[in-house]
């Protein structure tokens, strides 16, 4: 049985998600005999990947991965399976492209100020998480070689940064391995109409001058930030829309990572792990220091907001050293980052109707690439067992974090 499934959208959630069908559809299909024959269209509006590149949070210069500082404790262990799985599928991909993707140098974090050092207490007695990572004061002051003020911080051992680029790329060649010709990459489509039929989803979709149409059994929109426009164009809602509950909302902000060049003789200034205070500054990645991000509710993209974000940026990097008798050359990265009105992601099937082909794969806010991966595979083993295997329980529905992602959660 031939089944047609469209993904919207080639940034860490659209090709997760493409690489998780690849992966099951051929888990799936090494021991049955009656095969999955899926076909998957990833369809792009940039023209090129370089083009994506060029504006996509997805593929900034680098990412940091790490556990974040909740008192959530079920988005805290949510962010800890994520972040392994993540692990998992880069020790895959390396291995198998004998290339590097990420490095590990470990993580050192402290609270922005005495009010998030009091917070951060209160989480610290509650959740025995991060009982074994804890650093006081005088390690934090050896590790960073002077006099701090916090009095406590936590050390990530399992701390890393990422060449999303990279990551993204092995993902796709990793589904040309597996899928060959069934799956398709359509860059210079935009996707301007979503129509939900009773069975299927009918898009229509611009490319160069021309529209036309296409039908596709599932349609996962993995836009991003421009989620909520393409919802709101095609009158579609997240959750019921006669619901009296309150439902969830997406909303914009951007995000600004600034690039500063060190000049060699400053090297040994910076140690070798990612250092974050409200934000990360990262080890000297050939020649330069990234340190981000900002968020901004305006997409203004003014000079003096630019600036200021750099200036921002560049305080960060001067808690490590400040005493530089040269400019410092600065290059930034402005993109926007979709989240929602609890700020946790929003994944699974939308729409009125409990049997409507179409899903959601969005608001990854600022840690796409922590759970990108956990979620796709999610969100692919709800979709592929519904194309083929409705009558069996649904494996999904026992994953716990189902219910934390889902679009029909009332906030
Ligand atoms: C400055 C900054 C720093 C960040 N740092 C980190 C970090 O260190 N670690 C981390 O984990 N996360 C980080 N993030 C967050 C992370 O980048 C995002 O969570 C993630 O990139 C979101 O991925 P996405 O696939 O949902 O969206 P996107 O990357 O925005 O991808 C959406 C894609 O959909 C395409 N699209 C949209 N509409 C259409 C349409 N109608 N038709 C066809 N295609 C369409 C877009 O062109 C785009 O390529 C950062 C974000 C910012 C802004």
């Amino acid at each position: 049985m031939l089944k047609k499934v469209g993904i919207i959208g080639s940034g860490v959630a659209g090709v997760t998600l493409l690489k998780a069908l690849a992966d099951q559809t051929s888990a799936k299909n090494s021991f049955k005999t009656n095969k999955l024959n899926l076909q998957i269209a990833l369809i792009e509006r940039g023209r090129s990947f370089f083009d994506t590149f060029a504006r996509s949070p997805s593929s900034n210069p680098v990412v940091v991965i790490h556990n974040p500082v909740t008192s959530r404790t079920e988005y805290q262990l949510f962010c800890n399976q994520g972040i392994k799985r993540m692990s998992s599928w880069i020790t895959s991909m390396e291995g198998r492209f004998k290339t590097r993707i990420a490095y590990k140098p470990g993580l050192l974090h402290v609270p922005k100020n005495i009010h998030e050092q009091k917070k951060w207490e209160g989480i610290f007695n509650k959740n025995p998480f991060y009982q074994q990572n804890i650093v006081e004061k005088s390690i934090l002051n050896k590790y960073l070689k002077k006099n701090v003020s916090s009095d406590i911080g936590i050390w990530d051992p399992n701390g890393f940064w990422l060449n999303p680029r990279k990551f993204l790329l092995l993902c796709l060649k990793d589904v040309v391995r597996i899928l060959k010709k069934d799956a398709k990459i359509l860059m210079g489509t935009e996707v301007r109409k979503i129509k939900v039929l009773e069975k299927g989803v009918l898009l229509t979709v611009r490319t160069n001058d021309s529209e036309w149409e296409v039908f596709f059994d599932k349609v996962i929109l993995a836009t991003g930030s421009k989620t909520k426009e393409l919802l709101s164009q095609n009158s579609l809602y997240i959750g019921e829309k006669d619901y009296s509950g309150k439902t969830l909302n997406l909303y914009t902000n951007s995000g600004q990572l600034s690039r500063f060049t060190i000049p060699k003789e400053y090297y040994r200034f910076f140690p070798n792990f990612i250092y974050c205070k409200g934000g990360y500054v990262t080890p000297i990645i050939k020649g330069a220091i990234y340190s981000g991000s900002s968020y901004d509710k305006i997409k203004n993209e003014d000079s003096f907001l630019i600036d200021q974000n750099n200036k921002y940026n560049f305080a960060r990097v001067c808690n490590i050293y400040d005493k530089f008798n040269t400019n410092i050359n600065v290059s930034y990265y402005r993109s926007e980052r979709c989240t929602s009105s609890d700020k946790l992601p929003v994944v699974g099937k939308i729409g009125n109707r409990s049997n409507s082909d179409l899903y959601i794969f969005s608001a990854l806010a600022s840690r796409g690439f922590s759970y990108g991966p956990l979620l796709a595979e999610m969100l692919a083993s709800e979709i592929i067992s519904e194309i083929f295997d409705s009558s069996v329980e649904n494996e999904v529905v026992s994953n716990r974090f189902s219910q934390l992602v889902n679009p029909f959660r009332s906030v």
